[in-house]
């Protein structure tokens, strides 16, 4: 009986069942300790952000981004487009079409071998990385335990008080959870958060980041089932989140889909369709077609 009263939820596990396997930010992390040669600029005095002087809005602009891991072998090819401050996007795409590898040029993890990505109009190349990745938050598939408490969980070690870390925990719904345990912000945690649940490490990930405040939020969409108390949590401490970032989700679930401003739709390292879901179901394309057959195949 369910099936016929949930087609979208249906709709949701084949999307899902299509962009299986992919674990595009946890990828991301891997590459962290990968010896990738990208060094700062070593001429600082390029103006860049900083929150003291300028407010950063987190605009984001790809200029004819061409992108190989290996010689020509291009996995992006001539990109272009904007995000809007504020606006949230998803990128969508069967797996291998490019989107970590978008990401990963965000967060320069890599560099274009031909053209620009700006950030509030500034070329990344000329941010010292660790500026550009304060502005930056990365939310993991599955949120990741260090071994160590609660607070250092979400402070990651930097210098915040116990209120800042409390009121992030609130922000992200995580904060009850947390005040039940046996030794509260100072539980110790297992490295594989073993002794949490998937929406818990979730919630702790957004708390990480929601402590940092940064403008511009990059998400890898969790695929986890969860139980429906967890996902409606998870679901309103995301869009808490998400109020006042730009935001590029790798999405899983149509509901996201949905609700996002606009739809980027990638295939084998091009940009095929970029519009809102309404514009891109009126269309008629690529996007259109893929919703549609998965409405009518359940
Ligand atoms: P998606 O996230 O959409 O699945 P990716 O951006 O991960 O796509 O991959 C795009 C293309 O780049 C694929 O053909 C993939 O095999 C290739 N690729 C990804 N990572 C690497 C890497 N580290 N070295 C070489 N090729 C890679």
């Amino acid at each position: 009986a369910q099936r016929l009263f949930d087609p979208l939820r249906q709709f949701a596990d084949k999307f899902t069942a299509i962009q299986a396997g992919l674990t595009a930010i946890e990828r991301i992390n891997n590459l962290l300790s990968e010896s990738v040669e990208i060094r700062d600029p070593e001429d600082h005095h390029r103006q860049y952000f900083s929150t003291q002087k300028t407010k950063v809005t987190g605009k984001i602009k790809f200029e004819n981004v061409n992108f190989a891991y290996k010689q020509d072998e291009y996995v992006l090819k001539n990109l272009n487009f904007t995000i809007h401050p504020g606006e949230k996007i998803a990128l969508v795409g069967p797996t291998g079409a490019g989107k970590s590898s978008v990401i990963r040029l965000l967060c320069r993890l890599y560099e274009p071998n031909k053209g620009r990505i700006l950030v509030d109009g500034i070329d990344i190349r000329d941010l010292p990385q660790a500026e550009l990745r304060r502005h930056i938050g990365v939310i993991l598939q599955d949120g990741f335990i260090f071994a160590g408490d609660v607070k250092s969980n979400i402070s990651l070690g930097e210098t915040y008080s116990m209120d800042e870390i409390r009121i992030a925990a609130e922000k992200t719904n995580i904060a009850s959870f947390i005040e039940k345990l046996p030794q509260g912000y100072d539980t110790e945690l297992r490295e594989r958060g073993t002794n949490l649940s998937s929406g818990q490490k979730q919630l702790l990930a957004f708390a990480r980041v929601a402590i940092r405040n940064p403008k511009i939020l990059v998400l890898d969409e969790a695929t986890a089932n969860l139980d429906v108390m967890t996902e409606a949590l998870i679901q309103e401490a995301l869009e808490r989140l998400l109020e006042n970032r730009t935001a590029i989700i790798i999405a899983h679930r149509l509901s996201t889909i949905r609700n996002v401003d606009k739809i980027l739709v990638l295939k084998q390292g091009e940009i095929i369709e970029f519009g809102s879901h309404e514009e891109l179901i009126e269309r008629q394309g690529v996007y259109a077609r893929l919703y549609q057959l998965q409405m009518l195949g359940s």
